[in-house]
Formats: structure tokens, sequence, C-alpha cells
């Protein structure tokens, strides 16, 4: 047995038999540093996965651990990219961004590429993934969100929205966490239509990467910001609307898509 990187001192690991764990990987908690713009709905959402989903489900769904980095003003793309790097070290690393503030995307998007950190984005905005979880959308929105929000407060099954960003409330806590269980199937499905719709014609959810970054997969930005699914070549401030976040739920295994 080689066993050379285990400590072998300690009483505990003395009295666990010498044979190689049959299924390591499933227990072993996978630990995924996420930063973001926002400041309330990205955090609040992100520590509902934890507290929703993180204990894994006993089964095939292993344990997982969202360390939300963000910062009360928010950040640019480009903050957020490399806030993120800095913070994961080796772990892995995704970025949330969207629309709203574009500026400097494609140059976050390079930086994401060059440091392999997973681009999880939203056009017009984060908004939009939260009501696919209540009812399909289209249409370009040229980067306005406000149609995705007026949707969202009126959507069937979304009563707890209904004052979603109004007086600067745009949490996701309570009810609205409540109303948002159980419909994580619905949401990926829609988000991933919305790939296949796309008006670049040739972008295809089935594409899409979903497991962990490989030492091999290619790191051109346009092949990086192809993980979603969307084609190499349809640019990312054109794919309106969509959102990535569903690969997420894909990655944490959430959904199987
Ligand atoms: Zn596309």
């Amino acid at each position: 047995m080689s066993g050379g990187r285990r400590k072998r001192r300690g009483s505990l690991d003395d009295e666990r038999p010498l044979v190689p764990r049959s299924s390591p990987r499933s227990r072993e908690v996978l630990v995924l540093y996420v930063a973001c713009e926002g400041e309330s709905t990205e955090p609040d959402y992100l520590q509902y996965l934890n507290e929703q989903f993180g204990d894994g489900d006993g089964q095939d769904r292993q344990p997982f651990r969202i360390q939300p980095v963000y910062r009360r003003y928010g950040r640019t793309p480009c903050e957020v990219v490399a806030t993120v790097a800095e913070a994961a070290g080796e772990d892995e690393a995704w970025a949330l961004f969207d629309r709203d503030q574009w500026a400097d995307i494609p140059q976050a998007i390079k930086d994401a590429a060059a440091s392999r950190i997973e681009l999880a984005f939203s056009h017009p905005s984060f908004d939009l993934w939260l009501l696919l979880h209540f009812q399909a959308f289209g249409g370009a929105q040229s980067g306005s969100s406000k149609l995705v929000v007026e949707k969202l407060r009126q959507a069937k099954g979304a009563e707890a929205f209904g004052d979603f960003d109004k007086k600067g409330d745009k949490s996701v806590k309570g009810s609205r966490r409540n109303a948002l269980k159980g419909r994580e199937e619905k949401a990926v499905a829609h988000a991933r239509n919305l790939v296949a719709s796309c008006a670049h014609g040739l972008c295809m959810p089935g594409q899409a990467k979903i497991g962990p970054v490989g030492d091999d997969d290619p790191q051109s930005p346009h092949q990086w910001a192809a993980r979603s699914g969307h084609a190499p070549d349809c640019p990312v401030l054109q794919r309106d609307p969509s959102t990535d976040m569903w690969r997420l739920l894909a990655r944490l295994r959430i959904v199987e898509p």
C-alpha cells in the first residue's frame, strides 16, 4: 500500500482498514467559490442552494459547499473574476455576472478563460433565472431587466416575489426561497430552451459542459464562453435573453439535465 500522503499517526486512521475507500468522491465535499456582483439576490440564492441541497442526497449527489464571494457595493465583471480567482486558490471557481454592467464583459471572459474560471452569465439579469422557475420567457430585452422583473412579480406561484425590487428589496429569503423550492427542473429546462432558441441558430444546450473543468479543455475566450452550449461564435452580449445558471445546478447535480 502506498498511502504516502495520508498521515498515519492518528488513532482513528489506524483503526481504518487499509483498503481503498469504495466511493471517496461521493463522500467528499465539493467546494466551489462563486463570486457575484449583486449584494443580496445572488448571495441569498447561493446560500439557499447550500442549505437546501448542500448535504447531498445520500446517493449519487455529492455534498457541496458554495463559498459566496461578494461585496456590499458590487463589482464590475472583471473585478468579479479577479476576486474569485484570488479567493478560490486551487478550488473550483465560478463568476456570476449579468448584462447590467456590460462595459468590461469581453475582458472578463478573457480573464476567466485564462484562469479557468467557470462563467455563469445572465442576460439581461440574474432575475431571469428566478423567473424561469415559474415560467418560460423569450424575446430580446436589449439589456433591460424591467419586463423580467414585472413578469416575476406577476408569475403564478411567485406571489412571494410580488414586491420584488420594490423599496430596494431584492432579497431571496423566507417565502421567496420557499417559492423556488421544487422548481429547479423546470428552471433548468426553460434555461436550456433559451440556448436552443438563441437567435444565432447553432447553439445547443446538449453541447454545454457540465462536468468539472478538465486539463485538456480548450480555453480560448470563445471556446470558454461556449461551455454554456452557445456556439463559439455566438457573441455573449447577443445571447438575449439567456442565463447560464442552469449549468451550475447541473454541475452540482441538483438537476440532471
Ligand atoms: Zn447563442
